[in-house]
């Protein structure tokens, strides 16, 4: 979740891209062939109108009347699936950093195997 303001329309974009998505139905309803793409969380950013600096809510990933159902349930899937691979790896690497500072802190010396011994 992130709480943050985004400094532009392309920021929140960009992270959009980070965040799971999910579908909506547009005014029709069920019955209606299209669907709609947005992020899961709500993403804030600063969008300038003339000279008024105002807070806006980045709103879709793709809108209503833009793609069909079923194309849309197989992006989603596709685009959860690999955040979800994404943040699967992120937090792998966190934890082997923290491994590796607590052997270095108890002063615990692993063995490496160099690749030159298994060549
Ligand atoms: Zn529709």
């Amino acid at each position: 979740m992130s709480n943050k303001i985004f400094n532009s329309y392309d920021e929140a974009h960009k992270y959009s891209l980070t965040v799971p998505w999910k579908l909506t139905t547009c005014n029709v309803g069920e019955e209606c062939w299209c669907r709609i793409i947005l992020p899961t969380e709500k993403i804030l950013y600063k969008n300038k109108v003339g000279d008024t600096e105002r807070v806006d809510e980045f709103e879709y990933i793709i809108p209503d009347g833009s793609v069909d159902k079923e194309t849309a349930e197989y992006i989603v899937e596709l685009h959860n699936r690999s955040v979800a691979i994404y943040t699967g790896q992120k937090e792998r690497l966190a934890i082997l950093k923290e491994l590796n500072r607590l052997d270095q802190e108890l002063g615990i010396d692993i063995p490496v195997i160099k690749r030159k011994e298994i060549d």
